[in-house]
């Protein structure tokens, strides 16, 4: 019986190891490529996003890959998505806000905080030479970097850890990007941004908050409030958030 079983069980998981990877990606068939599109005209375009880099990077990475399988049909709708571990991918409008509000250019060193699905480092994995991105949550670390790598972004550098203590052995950065929710800005963070770089980051409450622009002048930080926004919150390796 159990044998028969095995047998049966075998070639099975043969075919959804194998056949289905989805990793196995190649942008001529990829049947999202015209609702993406339509997403960025839509979504992105349309809201006034003007970067032509911002918008061909939204239009080149294939996002359905970066949601849970059973979301993939919704990840091209205009909302968040859940990705596991009571995180969630962001809504596309708003990562290509954050992105187009960072001014990058091929050589700015960015750093993220919050990896999550990889998504966000993926657009910025098209946009400039060096990604640094920080995921506390290790299976969301895991899956990201092995996806990244798969989708074969060599200049992405994912690291487990706390985000909110930035990356001091590859600071400073010309960009920060924090796509989790702290109430203050991280002293750490502030420190490693270089003079005359940018940061974006949502503070306030842990439910809602407002996307804020920073930029470092003469050691000060200017600061934008760019929208309200709603972000998971940053926390602690215990939990308890910052
Ligand atoms: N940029 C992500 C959005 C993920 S949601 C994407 O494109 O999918 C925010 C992420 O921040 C979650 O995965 C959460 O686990 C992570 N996070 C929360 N606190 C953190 C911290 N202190 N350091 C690093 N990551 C943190």
């Amino acid at each position: 019986m159990i044998r028969g079983l095995t047998k049966s069980i075998i070639p099975v998981l043969f075919l959804v190891l194998f056949s289905s990877s989805r990793t196995n990606y190649s942008i001529q068939d990829d049947k999202y490529q015209k609702v993406r599109q339509r997403m960025v005209r839509e979504q992105i375009v349309a809201r006034g996003i003007k970067d032509q880099k911002v918008i061909q990077a939204m239009i080149k990475v294939p996002r359905h890959l970066f949601v849970p399988e059973a979301y993939e049909r919704m990840a091209y709708e205009d909302r968040p998505l859940p990705i596991g571990e009571g995180q969630t991918i962001s809504q596309p409008y708003i990562v290509a806000l954050m992105t187009e509000l960072l001014e990058l250019t091929p050589n700015t060193k960015v750093l993220e905080i919050g990896t999550g699905s990889g998504y966000q480092a993926a657009i910025l994995g098209e946009l400039v030479n060096e990604v640094y991105t920080i995921e506390i949550v290790e299976i969301l670390g895991q899956t990201s970097s092995q996806l990244l790598s798969d989708l074969g972004y060599k200049n992405i550098h994912v690291k487990i850890g706390d985000g909110y203590k930035g990356w001091p052995e590859k600071a400073p950065f010309d960009a920060i990007i924090v796509t989790c929710a702290p109430s203050d800005i991280p002293k750490p963070l502030e420190n490693q941004l270089k003079e005359g770089g940018k940061m974006i980051i949502p503070l306030g409450g842990s439910i809602v908050q407002e996307l804020i622009l920073l930029e470092k002048k003469n050691g000060d930080l200017i600061k934008k409030v760019v929208a309200p926004v709603r972000f998971v919150p940053m926390v602690r390796h215990d939990g308890i958030r910052y």
